[in-house]
């Protein structure tokens, strides 16, 4: 089989910064251990490498004593996150990515100001939640195009509207639009990460010219995913995390193979797949 790669596939700037600076601690570290708060990243196979090598997860700051450790996710995390391990005189090993810190300030900024701040992206996604902690969690998030209606926006308000990283920017437009017909007072800030357009940008010159698609990364990876959407709209697209879940019998029928890979993915992993689908 032909195998043709995307130009811009897999880990990406703020990711790869997150993982180095954790796995750095994990090298130097001594008979503590050094937890964090979530997975690092999505990606099964990678956050196994990190436990293996001593990393601990956890979902609560209560889990964990006092003058511990903590390694904050590129994800980010709220406001709470960091004063709530002052107050436990934690070590505090921030990879929250700068893309998404930006984004932090902006929703500070603004609502400190007196704006309402509209999230557009998935309410339950680490990045979002963490957003929504810079404004005493009252942000109104917006994934849907009927969400809007579900809403209602007063018009002597003013209202600041930032986005998830990986959102996707023809979604973006269309509900800052939505929102423009509802709202008199709305500052619009683009926060899409441009790993990710770049990631969507490449997936889409590359679908159009193989006959299927693979896409690698977490099922639980939002950019992920909305690569794995992007490219059914174009060609056959095979959604998975390693390469045993490849079915050579379904690919049997396809010449050439696009792959891809969401920002979380590491190289190790998209090696394999490249591999096994050039042996077929
Ligand atoms: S996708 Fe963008 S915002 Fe998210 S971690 Fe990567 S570089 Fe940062």
């Amino acid at each position: 089989m032909e195998v043709r790669i995307a130009e811009n596939a897999g880990f990406c700037f703020g990711v790869k910064r997150a993982m180095k600076m954790a796995w750095d601690e994990l090298e130097n570290k001594e008979d503590d251990d050094i937890y964090s708060l979530g997975p690092l990243i999505h990606n099964k196979q990678a956050v196994d490498k990190y436990k293996e090598k001593g990393l601990v997860e956890i979902d609560s700051l209560d889990k964990i004593p006092n003058d511990s450790k903590l390694i904050i996710r590129s994800h980010g995390v709220g406001k709470n996150v960091y004063t709530d391990s002052e107050s436990k005189n934690m070590d505090i090993i921030d990879t929250t990515c700068p893309f998404v810190k930006k984004i932090h300030d902006i929703v500070k900024e603004f609502s400190s100001k007196g704006y309402r701040i509209i999230v557009i992206g998935n309410a339950n996604h680490p990045e979002i939640i963490g957003i929504n902690g810079w404004c005493d969690n009252e942000a109104i998030v917006i994934n849907s195009e009927e969400e809007i209606d579900n809403n209602l926006f007063d018009p002597c308000d003013k209202y600041c509207v930032v986005s998830q990283t990986t959102a996707n920017l023809e979604f973006f437009d269309k509900i800052v639009n939505m929102l423009k017909e509802k709202i008199n007072n709305l500052t619009v800030k683009n926060t899409i990460c441009f790993a990710t357009k770049e990631r969507q940008l490449s997936a889409i010159d590359l679908a159009n010219e193989v006959d299927c698609m693979v896409v690698i990364g977490g099922k639980h990876s939002s950019n992920t995913q909305k690569l794995v959407n992007i490219c059914k709209g174009i060609v056959p697209t095979f959604s998975i995390e390693t390469k045993e879940e490849l079915d050579k019998d379904i690919l049997d029928g396809f010449k050439i193979a696009g792959v891809t890979a969401g920002a979380s993915t590491p190289d190790w992993i998209i090696d394999e797949v490249i591999k096994y689908l050039k042996e077929i």
